[in-house]
């Protein structure tokens, strides 16, 4: 039985993923057996250092909730490692995940419908903390006071029920019903993609503000580039199940290798309209995670498609310090996708 191992401040990676898959069963056939598999995490690795924030963006139908919720334990994994200061969360009995359970918590999507319209906002926020006796009895009231507080809601609102809230308000409830536990790492499923565009920064900026005060660590899971630029200290890119880009939020926006990251990036709307936008439009829709292409799994929309990219799976490279790409165009040591691009070229004009 593995034991759950108390933090060492010089340990700097508070969560490592290593070559992690989720995959779910399709079942038919007259005995309804196993005739297939939705690859939906199709091994994916990565580091968060603590108190950092990463991005985890890409198309929907990716992969990337799934990959939030299968790190958490609210789905089971396929295989693969989820260390969690050093202990795979993976191999903890329910017990030991009950003990932990409060450090990891999930900020959903939709506000309204993660919040039970039956209970008033303190009892939203209190019942996990009573549950887990996260404070003493007596100062439980103070508690969940300051908690409120620091999340920018009225402790007179206490007694209302979610209905009564507008819906950046109600978002601030679920960001306070993590906070209570006293987490130290935080999934934040598409936090701001049902609110205002006006609402959003205050949300982001709560975010960066609570994450500052109690060195939180965040996953951040979005579709929105922009989100993901003013909140993230490290980004991947995700196609299909895969992990196809990771590296720190700087060099991924100065340079993003990977087709599909270009793409993705040239869609982002410019507020200046003399601005020129170079679009790179992908061609066809995502293909089905059951029936994934051979080869790179990008290839059947990819504009930089070469014979052998159908047929060979492509391997990680390390582009820069801490920049990685997996794409047969880096496997000469090129430093951008013009250079890699245009040497391609050169090869298939011989
Ligand atoms: Fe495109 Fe080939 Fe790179 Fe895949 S490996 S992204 S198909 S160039």
């Amino acid at each position: 039985m593995s034991e759950v191992k108390a933090a060492t401040p010089q340990d700097d990676i508070l969560l490592e993923v290593k070559d992690l898959k989720k995959y779910f069963p399709i079942k038919g056939g007259m005995f309804n057996s196993v005739v297939g598999q939705v690859k939906a995490v199709d091994g994916i690795s990565f580091k968060i250092k603590r108190g950092t924030t990463m991005g985890l963006v890409g198309e929907s139908g990716c992969g990337k909730s799934t990959a939030g919720r299968t790190i958490l334990r609210l789905l089971e994994r396929t295989s693969g490692e989820i260390l969690f200061n050093g202990t795979d969360i993976g191999t903890l009995t329910k017990k030991q995940l009950r003990a932990i359970r409060p450090q990891l918590q999930i900020i959903f999507q939709d506000p309204y419908s993660s919040l039970s319209p039956r209970m008033p906002v303190g009892e939203i926020i209190g019942e996990a903390v009573r549950e887990h006796g996260i404070v003493p009895k007596e100062e439980y009231d103070e508690y969940i006071d300051k908690i409120m507080s620091e999340c920018g809601l009225q402790t007179f609102h206490k007694d209302r029920y979610p209905h009564e809230f507008s819906g950046g308000q109600r978002q601030r409830i679920c960001i306070a019903r993590a906070l209570a536990l006293n987490p130290s790492f935080v999934v934040c499923d598409e936090p701001v993609s049902a609110l205002d565009v006006s609402i959003q920064a205050q949300i982001i900026n709560l975010l960066k503000g609570l994450q500052t005060e109690h060195n939180l660590t965040y996953l951040i899971i979005s579709h929105d580039l922009s989100v993901v630029e003013h909140i993230s200290d490290t980004i991947g890119v995700m196609y299909l199940g895969n992990l196809v880009e990771t590296g720190s939020k700087e060099d991924i926006f100065r340079n993003p290798l990977h087709p599909y990251t270009k793409a993705l990036f040239s869609a982002i709307p410019m507020p200046d309209p003399d601005v020129k936008m170079n679009r790179v439009i992908l061609e066809g829709s995502i293909p089905s995670p059951a029936n994934p292409p051979k080869g790179c799994k990008f290839h059947t929309r990819c504009r930089y498609c070469m014979k052998r990219c159908g047929e060979e799976e492509p391997a990680t490279y390390e582009v820069e310090p801490g920049h990685y790409v997996t794409c047969h165009l880096y496997d000469g040591g090129h430093t951008s996708i013009d250079e890699a691009a245009a040497h391609q070229a050169e090869k298939s004009a011989e």
